[in-house]
């Protein structure tokens, strides 16, 4: 509903379609297969130190650019799996989320009139963003291939132009959960570098790559260190998304820009969860090893019961999500009849695309629920019958 009050930037920009969904399915009692968050908490010892913290008296302001030891750890993790160098003094800013370090990038980086290319679909708060920071958004859609996207490179190269500043790139990827090949991202960094364009890679789903696919990091690139502001956060890899603890690297000068803007967003993020975030970083890599074996279980759980609901489903190397074919219907439709009929929600692809002819048949599932979850969502779906 067309509302005077909100700034004409943000009009286009209803409530989000992962609040509307979670709504949606709470009212109806629906299993909630829509929004991306776990069902289950992470590792005991991080939980612990919270608590502590909180009751240590570790509950003011941090230093603007957050917990010293959270930035140590994030860029000595970052030296250990891609021998890429940041100074936790400088290089490294711990946000609200990676949410908020994607819009401090935007707002801190990108001139009002600059294009910024996003791949589609692509993550509903680029869009924000970059609308915010009074930017234009071009959206270049991923290709089809082999039951899953790749980037496609010669659209990529065709929509830069002279005002592009930015390209933002997110793998392993949502909605699709498709992981992005080093070769092909090898060739978006030659544009990068051809066009002296920055690129914001959001890799929140770094850790949840299945299959023995692995993920590139795309600062890790030949000339790429220069120009990347690499964004990922604790919420994927250590099933916190409620702390909203983040990060951005960046060289020094480019993540000056990006705390330009964050320092008066919020500030600082929320003080005793780094402390507890800076342990898990450093020492849970086993635990989310086996969470993500986990994941890649559930996952097959989840396409099982939907390819038997008799839809075509997509490959997922990674993140939370697969998506399934619904042949001619319309996904929004879609999404809301399977809420009232067969009581299970999701998210239709339309909702991160400027183009909704080639997505509407596509509709996004999350897989990050406890088994049984998943079980009881597949015996809703084999119930409906052929969906
Ligand atoms: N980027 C992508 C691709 C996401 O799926 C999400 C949702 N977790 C975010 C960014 C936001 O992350 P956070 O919850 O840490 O703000
Ligand atoms: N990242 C989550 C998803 O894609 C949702 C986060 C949100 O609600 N903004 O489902």
């Amino acid at each position: 509903m067309r509302n005077k009050y909100v700034v004409e930037r943000l009009r286009p920009f209803g409530e989000t379609i992962f609040a509307t969904m979670t709504q949606r399915a709470n009212e109806a009692g629906a299993i909630n297969l829509g929004q991306g968050f776990p069902d289950e908490d992470g590792p005991a010892p991080m939980l612990e130190i919270a608590s502590q913290q909180i009751l240590g008296g570790n509950n003011q302001y941090s230093g603007g650019r957050g917990d010293l030891g959270l930035r140590t750890a994030v860029a000595s993790d970052r030296h250990k799996r891609f021998k890429l160098d940041y100074d936790p003094d400088t290089e490294v800013l711990i946000t609200v989320g990676a949410t908020e370090a994607i819009s401090a990038s935007v707002l801190g980086l990108v001139e009002p009139g600059d294009e910024v290319i996003v791949l589609e679909p692509y993550y509903d708060a680029y869009a924000a963003a970059i609308a915010l920071a009074g930017a234009t958004r071009v959206a270049v859609p991923l290709k089809e291939e082999d039951n899953t996207w790749v980037l496609d490179t010669d659209a990529v190269h065709a929509a830069v132009t002279k005002k592009t500043s930015m390209i933002i790139v997110n793998s392993p990827h949502n909605p699709t959960g498709s992981v992005f090949s080093k070769r092909s991202l090898e060739a978006l960094a030659g544009i990068a570098r051809a066009y002296d364009l920055l690129v914001l890679s959001d890799e929140v789903y770094e850790h949840l790559t299945f299959d023995k696919v692995s993920h590139t990091a795309v600062a890790s690139l030949p000339g790429m260190w220069d120009r990347t502001i690499t964004v990922s956060s604790a919420a994927k890899t250590f099933n916190v998304t409620g702390w909203k603890t983040g990060w951005a690297l960046a060289p020094a000068p480019i993540l000056e820009a990006v705390i330009r803007a964050k320092q008066f967003m919020s500030y600082v993020g929320a003080t005793p969860f780094q402390p507890a975030v800076a342990h898990a970083v450093a020492h849970e890599k086993p635990w989310v090893k086996q969470m993500r074996k986990g994941l890649q279980n559930k996952r097959d759980i989840l396409t099982d019961a939907l390819t038997q609901a008799g839809l075509k489903v997509h490959d997922s190397h990674g993140t939370y999500f697969v998506v399934a074919d619904i042949g001619e219907r319309d996904g929004a439709e879609f999404c809301f009849d399977l809420i009232d009929r067969v009581g299970v929600a999701a998210i239709p692809v339309q909702a991160f695309v400027d183009k909704p002819e080639q997505w509407s048949s596509k509709v996004r599932f999350a897989f990050c629920k406890q088994e049984d979850t998943l079980r009881e969502a597949a015996q809703r779906l084999r119930a409906a019958g052929s969906l």
